[in-house]
């Protein structure tokens, strides 16, 4: 199954436990595609199998925005920053755009400004690539910021953006390319011990198998994720209009300032629960 708990633990996956042989792997949105190429990378023969003829997931659907700032520092950060090296390093081979925009997380109360000097003093050693700055350099630097009320920003560097639609499509052609089966329009309908059995009754043998099928995991087992107590949800960010008195997370494309920017307690866990706190 997909997910590594460290960038430690993937390497050795990828270095040690391995393999050669069969790999199968459910799903071509980015778990899938990710876990396709380290496996190729690994030397494992590959086969993707998606149920829809184009990727339709998640991961088509999202916002592109690689996000680090929204780890905590230590084993997560690093392996957030390990996977903006990977976009950056697959972009050029693959064909997609990818921009090292940065972020802007704007402080207009003052919880939200003292959890940003919060967040600057904790950094520590990872500070580099981050800033605190006062709302006069805000403004100069990013005149499309509301000032009504600013108090500071966090100007991070590491943020960076892709097309989700287009990255996904060009990194599938990828994983092809470099030597993968991709089957299009092939949903797994079962998993037997050691083969994938897909809906026109062809069957794929594996010595490993990967399911990166997102939320449809409670297809194969359905047990298990209702022992996980796993709840569907939907994504609230899709309704959230216009920020009052601060800039959009996204807006369209061509209409974008040089940094991904967020106002109020939007992304930061700390801010989250400043919010909570101040209702
Ligand atoms: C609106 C939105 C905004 C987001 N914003 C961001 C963001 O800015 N940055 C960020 O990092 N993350 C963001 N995320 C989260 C991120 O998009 C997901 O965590 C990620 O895409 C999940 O990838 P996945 O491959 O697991 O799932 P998916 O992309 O859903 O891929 C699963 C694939 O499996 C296929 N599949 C399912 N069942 C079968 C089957 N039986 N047989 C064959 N194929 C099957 C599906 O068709 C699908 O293509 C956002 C998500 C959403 C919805």
């Amino acid at each position: 199954m997909a997910a590594f708990a460290s960038l430690s633990e993937q390497r050795e996956f990828a270095d040690n436990v391995m393999s050669k042989g069969n790999a199968v792997i459910i799903g071509a949105g980015i778990m899938g595609l990710a876990h396709a190429l380290t496996a190729l990378e690994a030397g494992w023969s590959v086969v993707v199998l998606e149920r829809d003829g184009r990727p339709l997931g998640a991961s088509v659907r999202n916002f592109g925005t690689l996000w680090p700032i929204g780890c905590t520092f230590g084993p997560e950060r690093e392996q957030a920053l390990f996977g903006v090296q990977r976009w950056k390093e697959l972009a050029p081979e693959a064909g997609f755009s990818i921009k090292p925009q940065g972020s802007l997380s704007l402080a207009y109360r003052p919880e939200a400004w003292a959890v940003l000097k919060e967040f600057m003093a904790n950094a520590g050693a990872m500070a580099d690539g981050f800033e605190l700055l006062e709302p006069d350099e805000v403004l100069k630097r990013f005149p499309a910021v509301n000032p009504t009320g600013l108090r500071g920003a966090l100007r991070s560097l590491a943020e960076t953006v892709v097309q989700p639609a287009s990255s996904i499509a060009a990194l599938a052609a990828l994983v092809k390319k470099r030597g993968a089966t991709v089957l299009f329009g092939t949903p797994a309908v079962k998993i037997h011990a050691d083969a994938v059995e897909t809906s026109d009754g062809r069957r794929f043998a594996f010595d490993r198998l990967v399911i990166a099928a997102g939320d449809e995991m409670r297809l194969f087992y359905p047990d298990e994720c209702a022992a996980a107590q796993l709840h569907r949800c939907r994504l609230q960010m899709m309704h959230t209009g216009a920020a009052a008195g601060g800039v959009q997370a996204r807006r369209d494309p061509g209409e974008r300032p040089d940094a991904v920017s967020l106002s109020g307690v939007s992304q930061l866990s700390e801010l989250t629960a400043a919010s909570s706190a101040v209702g």
